[in-house]
């Protein structure tokens, strides 16, 4: 049938369309949104620069550090 002509990923859907499912939902979520503002979704939401993804890790990791020591903590107690 062919791939998508968006993603180039998924099979189209039919075909007769040039989109796989996946797109044509995120069509019909953009023709209620709006094209610029879902780039600005985009863009806003999902793209990171190196900053933003290294403050990312180091908040997972405080996350992360903090629960193992909770529990340990709460190993020690129980015990
Ligand atoms: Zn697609």
């Amino acid at each position: 049938m062919g791939f998508c002509y968006f993603c180039d990923l998924l099979e189209r859907k039919s075909w007769n369309g040039y989109f796989c499912s996946t797109c044509d939902e995120l069509r019909s979520i953009t023709k209620v949104y709006g094209n610029e503002r879902m780039l600005d979704i985009v863009q806003t939401v999902c793209l990171r620069d190196q900053e933003q993804l290294e403050n990312k890790i180091k908040n997972l990791n405080k996350k992360k550090s903090s629960i193992t020591t909770r529990s340990k903590s709460e190993d020690v107690t129980s015990t």
